[in-house]
């Protein structure tokens, strides 16, 4: 990134145009949207710069421009070249692992009895099995998710995608599957024409039974379908829809790999198919699959003992907040533990399940004395813990549905005064580790996007944005000057989860560097609206969220959030990050390289998918 690129920010929101309403597509902008939405004049006059813009022009300019394909190079390598060349090397590393251990097990001259008594499929045999031993050195790697944390903030980080580690780990995963079908099809034609030459088969009968003895009576054979069986099981329940309907189902059988592997290891001491000169099975040449393994294996394990150490540091649950739209907030005191905004941790609740360790991003600031996270309540697990730690839920609350619950939520208990009839169970804490949104700081403007219960990366980074206006971060200053903070989420309540935070950044923020802008995406009852129009009349803050800055009402129209920031922003390097559904975020890509320009405005997308 080129350090020179800057947008030559006043901080000032400009005079725009303030008549134009922000929320509705441009095409409702000549005065035909309903009349509902229409902006009074209080409301106008507390429109966040970027919503202020009259940006029409430079929507239509960027789309329209033709571009050469040097332009399109550029442009493809701010989002996606990056990681579709590291991709397109692995690809290309598997087809020259492939080409030339074919040739080598078509030529090796110590191996003439094999071929001719097996013809090709021996070297194709041979080869799947080579190529499957590099897919092992990758596989186990990128889900260690300790040494990717450590290796994502390295300058490796700008060669390789870091946070598409799980993509790479099925990615991997897929090629083992395909390299076992390869293998398992050639060696099924050898077994064949080993029980057709079996002397001692004369039928029919008896060279199937051959057939079957070569497949589940050797060695190699029985090793083989194990691994098979379990490879099997484990990509059944790995599978995105069935991960996510069941996902213990997708835990539990994942640890099939230890049978795997295994098995793995022994299916290849067994010297079933002998060179032509000694050494005939040596130490070199047999049962190799550890050394391939090692690296992975080491550091994975490393990194299991790690978590058990964690698991076992002073580690206590301080407070329990409940928020309205099904979300506690949990504060948590562990011992030796530093953090950064925007990672997350792996949370392990013995009283709910030994085994079972979730994902959840933090919302404290690395400032804080504790860590937090928000949880929304959504399966087994979380509504065990929901109410292990004293929430309740079930009972319908109707104030607190509507937004109407006390601000900044409910305490539940405390570590001195805990829920009634119950101590605060214990918890323990794997992590933290770095996802796409600890980047923040590399960037001059970013626009943070959080959808739902999304917010939580970035609520972490806006306190700490806060610590920082406040002079509580001692940390060397950053090239950070302007945030365009964007949440979308579907009910009243939801809006309360952050309430605090978002006030006190506003109370603080005199320069304006950080825009909020909430969009309210449910359909909103006649009556509440009539009320939000009564309130909002004349007065200085939202009646949603009592922020000066309004909330709006429908989805962000993005062109012209980005065509804003393209045009407040020339010359600069924007990071694009955002937290929700994987709908939303294929559009936000979209818009970032469609709003891109190599020599203007540049927008680097970052995402994270719960
Ligand atoms: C990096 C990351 C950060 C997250 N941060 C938050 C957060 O700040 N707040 C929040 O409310 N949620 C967060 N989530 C989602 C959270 O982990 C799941 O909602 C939670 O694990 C659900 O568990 P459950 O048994 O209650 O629900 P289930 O009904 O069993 O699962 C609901 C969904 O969560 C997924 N899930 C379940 N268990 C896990 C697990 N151990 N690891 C990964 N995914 C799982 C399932 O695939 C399913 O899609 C995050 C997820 C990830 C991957």
């Amino acid at each position: 990134m080129p350090p020179n690129r800057s947008s030559g920010l006043d901080f000032s929101d400009g005079k725009g145009a303030l008549d134009q309403h922000p929320d509705v597509p441009t095409n409702y902008a000549g005065g035909s949207q309903p009349s509902h939405l229409q902006r009074n004049k209080t409301e106008r006059r507390r429109l966040q710069g970027l919503q202020r813009t009259l940006t029409t022009s430079s929507i239509s300019n960027t789309s329209s421009k033709p571009m050469g394909w040097h332009q399109k190079f550029d442009i493809w390598m701010i989002n996606d070249g990056g990681r579709q060349l590291f991709f397109g090397v692995w690809i290309f590393l598997h087809l020259l692992v492939a080409v030339f251990g074919f040739i080598h097990y078509s030529l090796k001259d110590n191996l003439r009895t094999a071929r001719q008594l097996f013809g090709t499929t021996f070297a194709i045999a041979r080869t799947a099995a080579l190529v499957l031993h590099i897919d092992v050195i990758f596989i186990l790697l990128p889900v260690c998710r300790n040494f990717i944390s450590m290796l994502r903030r390295t300058p490796l980080n700008d060669f390789i995608p870091f946070d598409k580690n799980i993509t790479f780990h099925k990615a991997t995963a897929w090629s083992i599957v395909a390299g076992t079908v390869v293998h398992i099809l050639a060696h099924m034609v050898n077994f064949a024409k080993l029980a057709m030459l079996d002397p001692n088969a004369k039928t029919t009968g008896q060279r199937i039974a051959a057939f079957f003895a070569a497949n589940f009576l050797t060695g190699p054979g029985a090793t083989g379908w194990i691994m098979t069986a379990a490879l099997g099981v484990m990509v059944f329940f790995a599978i995105e829809k069935r991960r996510r309907a069941h996902f213990e189902w997708f835990w539990y059988s994942h640890h099939l790999f230890i049978v795997f592997f295994i098995c793995w290891q022994l299916h290849g001491m067994f010297c079933m198919i002998k060179p032509d000169r000694p050494p005939y099975c040596s130490f070199n040449t047999i049962g190799v699959f550890w050394r391939y393994w090692l690296v992975g294996g080491v550091i994975w394990i490393g990194e299991r003992i790690l978590r058990e150490v964690r698991s076992r540091h002073i580690t206590y649950i301080s407070k329990v907040i409940q928020h309205p739209s099904n979300v506690m907030e949990i504060q948590i005191k562990k011992e030796k533990t530093t953090t950064r905004a925007g990672q997350y941790i792996f949370l392990s609740c013995p009283e709910v399940s030994y085994f079972q360790w979730h994902p959840f991003t933090l919302t404290s600031a690395p400032e804080e004395d504790y860590i937090s996270v928000h949880i929304r309540v959504v399966g087994d697990f979380t509504k065990a813990l929901a109410k292990a730690v004293g929430c309740d839920f079930d009972s319908k609350d109707k104030k607190s549905e509507k937004g109407d619950a006390p601000a900044g939520g409910k305490v539940v208990g405390t570590v001195a005064n805990p829920p009634i009839n119950r101590t605060l169970p214990r918890v323990m804490v794997d992590g933290p580790f770095g996802s796409a949104s600890e980047d923040f700081l590399n960037y001059e403007t970013i626009l943070l996007v959080g959808a739902g219960i999304g917010v939580t990366p970035f609520a972490s980074i806006l306190k700490s944005i806060w610590y920082r206006m406040n002079n509580f971060n001692h940390s060397k200053p950053t090239r950070l000057s302007k945030v365009y903070f964007t949440w979308v989420i579907r009910d009243f309540g939801t809006a309360e989860w952050f309430h605090s935070l978002l006030h006190a950044i506003e109370e603080q923020d005199t320069s304006n560097r950080i825009e909020i802008n909430i969009y309210l995406t449910a359909k909103i009852k006649e009556d509440d609206m009539n009320n939000i129009i009564v309130q909002d009349v004349g007065a200085e803050k939202d009646a949603i969220t009592s922020l000066r800055a309004p909330t709006h009402f429908g989805r962000p129209n993005w062109d012209r959030v980005f065509s804003s920031i393209a045009e407040k922003h020339p010359e600069t390097d924007v990071g694009v990050f955002f937290c929700g559904p994987a709908v939303l975020s294929k559009n936000l890509k979209q818009m970032s390289n469609k709003y891109s320009q190599p020599q203007g405005t540049r927008f680097f997308f970052g995402k994270e998918n719960f």
